[in-house]
């Protein structure tokens, strides 16, 4: 019938859906000597030929801005004129692009159930562990799905307890912006320590975990087959798709830092919480959060532990607290490995970006300790450190993150004598 061979054709025009190429795209490394030369890059960010790979206001920290060949002349001439440093850090990103598309077709499918810290996992391997974690340790582990992506995907929740109600809880989002592949490995590794390695059960004696280690799986998955730097979700809208769904929650929604253009990779959604996946989370972290302690977003990338607000160049009444907690997190990774973080408040720090989860959580949901955490990127590799490197990051994070479940720990002990 017509109406078959219409949805064959479309069936086939999806699964046919060509890659998107970076030829010629080049990521250039900016080196800022005042915060007036950051101000000056801002512009540019709400240009969709200048991608920020990264964006602050430290003066000798390299800023990373992917740009399509046309923007790559006023950009250039734009710094020269300024007498602004830079370097092109990548020629041709494509050529980084396919290299890792060519790992990726070449890599056996993790076995399932199984999980890797070798590869950068494919949505529906991650929730076949997270079933299998539930499957084997059934008095530890409870998954939820709290909703269906935009394009209906099982959006998974672990929870990691020793029973019992109330306790508090350390809450992560992972994945919400869609190619920050390290941040689903991050979540999955620290999962995987408290699971499956015995010693670490007293980690969730006192303290429950949650996680939601692909927030945006439609976004995650698009990355992986057509546009590796996608960033938003997959909803449809009239010009463009999507929303970023890290500008989208619904607390001083829109007040800067964000766009209203949907095409922007900033676009705030036409309304808070306009997308299904912020949604779900919302009603989630609503009826948990009088129990949650720590609530963290996982990003990548640049080394930073960010707290609000977010929306304005404000500190919240507890900032010497979040500070504090912070550096707990930067102090337990250098003593690890040597590595170091950024501590300290996102708008000063980054500008501001309002609609973020941290925010929120922070100010929506009266959650003390709120932060983004910003994992390391790749370099000349691209967004993404090669699969190669995911295991040192993640066992690096694993290690802040013990530091803050003992801040948890100790503190909730304090308050309860
Ligand atoms: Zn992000």
């Amino acid at each position: 019938s017509p109406v078959f061979t219409l949805v064959t054709l479309l069936g086939l025009a999806t699964a046919a859906q060509e890659r998107f190429s970076y030829d010629g795209y080049k990521v250039y490394s900016v080196t800022i000597n005042s915060i007036q030369e950051a101000e000056l890059l801002d512009v540019f960010s709400y240009d969709q030929r200048f991608d920020f790979w990264s964006k602050h206001r430290i003066v000798g920290k390299p800023i990373d801005v992917m740009i399509s060949p046309s923007g790559q002349d006023e950009f250039e001439s734009t710094l020269n004129y300024h007498n602004i440093k830079f370097e092109v850090m990548i020629n041709n990103f494509e050529e980084k692009v396919q290299a890792q598309y060519n790992r990726l077709k070449s890599r056996a499918r993790v076995d399932s159930g199984d999980v890797s810290f070798t590869e950068y996992m494919r949505h529906d391997e991650i929730n076949a562990y997270l079933r299998r974690l539930e499957a084997d340790y059934p008095n530890v582990v409870t998954t939820e799905v709290i909703g269906k992506s935009f394009e209906g995907r099982d959006r998974l929740i672990i929870k990691i307890s020793s029973g019992g109600s109330d306790k508090p809880t350390i809450f992560a989002d992972a994945g919400i912006h869609a190619r920050e592949w390290i941040a689903p490995s991050t979540a999955l590794y620290v999962i995987n320590q408290l699971v499956e390695v015995p010693e670490n059960s007293y980690l969730y004696e006192n303290v429950d975990w949650v996680f939601i280690p692909v927030a945006n799986p439609d976004g995650y998955e698009y990355t992986h087959d057509v546009e590796r730097m996608w960033r938003k979700t997959r909803s449809t809208g009239t010009i463009c798709f999507g929303a970023d769904p890290n500008r989208n929650f619904g607390y001083h929604w829109g007040a800067s830092g964000s766009s209203t253009w949907q095409c922007s990779d900033i676009y705030a959604g036409h309304r808070a919480f306009s997308e299904v996946e912020t949604q779900a989370l919302r009603d989630y972290l609503s009826a948990h959060s009088h129990h949650i302690s720590l609530y963290v977003a996982i990003h990548s990338y640049g080394n930073w532990v960010l707290y609000p607000w977010s929306y304005a160049d404000l500190l919240p009444d507890n900032a010497d607290e979040l500070q504090t907690v912070g550096m707990l997190y930067n102090d337990a990774v250098n003593e690890y490995n040597g590595n170091s973080y950024i501590v300290g408040n996102s708008a000063a720090l980054l500008g501001t970006t309002a609609g973020c989860s941290d925010d929120y959580a922070r100010g929506g949901l009266d959650i003390k300790l709120s932060y983004t955490l910003e994992l390391p990127g790749g370099s000349t590799d691209g967004f993404d450190p090669p699969e190669s490197d995911i295991l040192w990051i993640v066992e690096e994070a694993w290690v802040g993150f013990k530091a803050w479940h003992g801040y948890v720990e100790s503190s909730s002990a304090n308050s309860s004598k």
